[in-house]
């Protein structure tokens, strides 16, 4: 797989390998030319290296980077599984950032309907309601995945 590695900015066994071509939320997409489809390159690099990937398995990186496609910085994880990337897809709540409570208001000062700002960051009206209303609001009501799905910082 030439084609692979070619991407790949390789480097010593425990240093990460950046992917060069193109990402998308930070992961490496690398289109498999065998299947067709466009999949992420980590995945991709884990099934070179390991093999198969379990079914409904999620494949984590050890070293945070969603860029990395190094197969000693990845494995495979469920929905409990402790790395922020996978933490992420599993619909865990975090913390919202202080940005995000700004840009809620800052939305809503200007008007903006409060059905479309829910829609824009994947919560029910109620929250964002709750929100708007209490300057104190500090909700634990949207996972990091969600988060970084947004387009809008
Ligand atoms: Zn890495």
């Amino acid at each position: 797989m030439k084609r692979f590695w070619d991407k790949v900015d390789i480097k010593g066994k425990d240093e990460c390998w950046e992917w060069k071509a193109g990402k998308s939320r930070s992961y490496g997409m690398f289109l498999n030319k065998e299947t067709g489809k466009v999949e992420t390159a980590h995945r991709f690099s884990y099934r070179l290296t390991y093999g198969k990937i379990e079914k409904g398995k999620l494949i984590c990186h050890k070293c945070d980077n969603r860029g990395c496609v190094n197969p000693n910085h990845l494995y495979q994880g469920d929905k409990g599984t402790n790395a922020a990337d996978c933490k992420g897809r599993t619909g865990r709540v975090s913390r919202w950032y202080k940005g995000e409570l700004w840009l809620i208001r800052h939305l809503h000062s200007k008007e903006i309907a409060q059905g479309a700002i829910a829609k824009m960051f994947k919560v029910s009206s109620t929250i964002i309601s709750r929100i708007v209303k209490d300057p104190n609001y500090s909700y634990k009501g949207m996972n990091r995945y969600q988060l970084r799905n947004l387009n809008v910082f």
